[in-house]
């Protein structure tokens, strides 16, 4: 259910609400409009016996039933978009096109921090570079761990950039929350619930990619277990599911887009890399990712691709990705326009 207050409802007349709510068996999260409180009640509860007793309640607009399994992500309990802010200055959500680049796995300290330095100048906010790497043999490359997320940090200090990496286990949030500004969940790992939870408890924006083989509504549901368990900095990576198509690494949904902006609050974001799995097809993603209004792009980037130990082939060598970059940025332009005309238009 979502109870929407009347405007300049006073506190006591809101922990009323709150009371009867809580009375009848459901968990609540209440969030501050500018103009009025919006609170959120879920959990197994009498629903129609609830919704009539707060309609009687005058200080109460309206309550109605969700009927999506999501709550917290949805536009109904949060009709204005959520914007994530870096320590950088960075807004993901907000009124510019954020690009995350870097390349796929930390590997030195020369590889990361030239990488930084040609994401910076290319004009990237995040330096992305996994430290664990989901990998499907056990015998590929898995990463450099703690020392991998020093390097980041150091580049971070270097550049101004902000990180964003991957966590793999519950058991290492603690330990990447204290180098990461954003933490990353790896498509393998969208419906490891353990690692949610883990993550609603972190206190650090949270990068969740979507499954390869799960639905729209499966990754707000991941998405909404995050939130749930407190942590409402969430942003939402399309990466390409799996389809019977082989000509690129996944099929990329471009249309998952379009459909989460009508359905979440949540920004979403474009993984064109590990869509294609080809460098030559990235930057038409990159540009068909500013057109369908997402608000950023995660691309994978290193100074010699030829030497990547890890995604190689799908990562832009210097030079395209300056391309990429600048021809980005009549599109970006256009971007812009539309944000402000939609955010007036929400007004
Ligand atoms: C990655 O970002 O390098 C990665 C492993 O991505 P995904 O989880 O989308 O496969
Ligand atoms: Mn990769």
């Amino acid at each position: 259910m979502i109870i929407s207050m009347k405007r300049h409802a006073s506190k006591d007349e809101i922990d009323a609400v709150v009371q009867r709510i809580l009375e009848f068996g459901y968990k609540i999260h209440t969030i501050q409009g500018e103009e009025r409180v919006v609170i959120g009640a879920v959990g197994i509860g009498d629903v129609t016996a609830c919704l009539e007793s707060l309609e009687a309640m005058p200080q109460v607009d309206k309550a109605v039933r969700i009927s999506a399994p999501y709550k917290f992500v949805s536009k109904e309990f949060q009709p204005h978009k959520t914007v994530i802010r870096l320590e950088n200055g960075a807004e993901i959500g907000g009124d510019d096109f954020i690009v995350m680049a870097g390349p796929c796995s930390v590997e030195s300290e020369t590889q990361i921090l030239e990488s930084a330095r040609l994401a910076a100048e290319g004009g990237a906010r995040v330096l992305r570079g996994g430290a664990f790497k989901p990998r499907t043999s056990p015998y590929d490359f898995q990463g450099m761990e703690e020392e991998g997320l020093r390097l980041l940090a150091k580049a971070r200090d270097l550049t101004g950039l902000a990180i964003v990496t991957e966590v793999m286990s519950d058991n290492d949030v603690d330990l990447i929350t204290r180098y990461a500004d954003i933490l990353q969940v790896g498509a393998r790992n969208m419906q490891n619930f353990a690692l949610l939870k883990s993550l609603g408890r972190c206190g650090k924006p949270i990068l969740l990619k979507r499954g390869m083989s799960s639905t729209i509504k499966e990754l707000l549901m991941s998405a909404e277990y995050i939130v749930a368990h407190g942590n409402s900095q969430v942003i939402l990576c399309e990466r390409g599911i799996r389809t019977f198509e082989t000509a690129t690494r996944n099929t990329c949904d471009i249309s998952a887009v379009p459909v989460l902006r009508e359905l979440t609050h949540l920004p979403v974001i474009l993984d064109p890399s590990h869509a294609a799995g080809k460098r030559s097809l990235v930057p038409a993603l990159c540009r068909a990712a500013v057109a369908v209004g997402a608000d950023g792009l995660i691309v994978e980037v290193h100074p010699n691709p030829a030497k990547a130990v890890s995604d190689g082939a799908q990562s832009l060598d210097p030079a395209m990705y300056r391309n990429m970059m600048n021809d980005l940025k009549s599109w970006c332009a256009l971007w812009k326009q539309s944000r402000l005309t939609e955010t007036l238009a929400a007004v």
